[in-house]
């Protein structure tokens, strides 16, 4: 049985999904607890609801992928600049 509750879906694996507005809020946690600033390349990355695609907007980063059963939590995200997110990316 999965748990919905405010926008954050538990499932019986302890997968932790979230959606609209929770994933919104955990994307801004992310943001703030590194600082405003890109794990990877130190630069400081400006926060943005929308997809701006500018290569300092920031982009919230899964370490382990949703697709590979990776939870929206802050333990499994980090904060990267765009520009970085899509280097990763291509890298695989
Ligand atoms: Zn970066």
């Amino acid at each position: 049985m999965i748990i919905k509750e405010n926008g954050v879906w538990t499932y019986p694996s302890g997968r932790v999904r979230r959606k609209g507005a929770a994933l919104e809020q955990l994307r801004r946690q992310c943001w703030l607890q590194h600082n405003e600033t890109c794990q990877n390349c130190g630069e400081r990355v400006y926060y943005t609801a929308r997809f701006a695609g500018d290569p300092l907007a920031y982009d919230m980063a899964h370490i382990k992928s949703r697709g590979a059963g990776g939870s929206d939590t802050l333990e499994n995200v980090r904060c990267l600049c765009h520009s970085c997110h899509m280097q990763e990316h291509s890298g695989h």
